[in-house]
């Protein structure tokens, strides 16, 4: 059996919502301070659709969504990552951690082509490769969401490379990235789901 992926989704926008002052909070620091917006909103619109669209894969339905109408770097990108747990998720029915497993490497490696960061770089990539290496070392969920919150607690450290933050420089140094914390939620929301 896999993890309900609407129940994931359902909670990622719950997660969202309560977690948008220190989003928000964040990004003001070392961005534009609209990523909090660009996760609730999108993940609000995930929910909304989800509704209008039953019978349709939710991951599927969430890549679209982020796809076609979240904006920020950060929106594309998360598309891209629910593009591709959607396709694990289809392609592995019956086995969740094969899904997960195969659909953060897969999700995390176009990231990667599109947005160019590196591990260390301070981006949602330092979230997502400690993910996918606990992952391939076989983690659960909870283990897996362990990895993940203390790859985006590590970005407090780091001085950014890649999008708005590297103009900033110094000032979000001890602040983790905003990006790598929301994807954090995403790996919570699985590991609560899951029991
Ligand atoms: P914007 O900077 O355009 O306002 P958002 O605020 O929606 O975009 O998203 C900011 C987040 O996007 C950052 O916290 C970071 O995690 C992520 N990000 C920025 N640039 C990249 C990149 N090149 N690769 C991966 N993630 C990135
Ligand atoms: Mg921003
Ligand atoms: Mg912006």
């Amino acid at each position: 059996m896999t993890t309900d992926a609407r129940l994931v989704l359902t909670a990622f926008a719950q997660a969202a919502r309560t977690a948008h002052p220190a989003l928000t909070a964040l990004d003001q620091l070392s961005g534009d301070g609209d990523f909090g917006d660009n996760l609730r909103e999108g993940l609000d619109r995930v929910v909304s659709a989800l509704e209008d669209r039953p019978a349709e894969p939710p991951l599927a339905v969430a890549a679209a969504v982020f796809l076609d109408e979240v904006g920020g770097t950060s929106g594309p990108l998360i598309g891209l990552l629910f593009q591709e747990l959607a396709r694990a998720h289809a392609a592995h029915p019956q086995d969740d951690h094969e899904a997960w497993r195969t659909g953060v490497a897969e999700g995390l490696a176009a990231i990667r082509r599109v947005g160019e960061a590196e591990p260390g770089d301070r981006t949602l990539v330092d979230t997502l490769a400690p993910a996918r290496d606990a992952l391939d070392a076989g983690a659960g969920p909870r283990g897996v969401a362990e990895a993940a919150l203390r790859g985006a607690q590590a970005t407090a450290a780091i001085r950014a490379r890649r999008g708005r933050a590297s103009y900033v420089g110094e000032r979000a140094i001890g602040s983790p990235d905003p990006g790598a914390l929301g994807i954090a939620l995403l790996f919570w929301c699985r590991a609560r789901v899951a029991g």
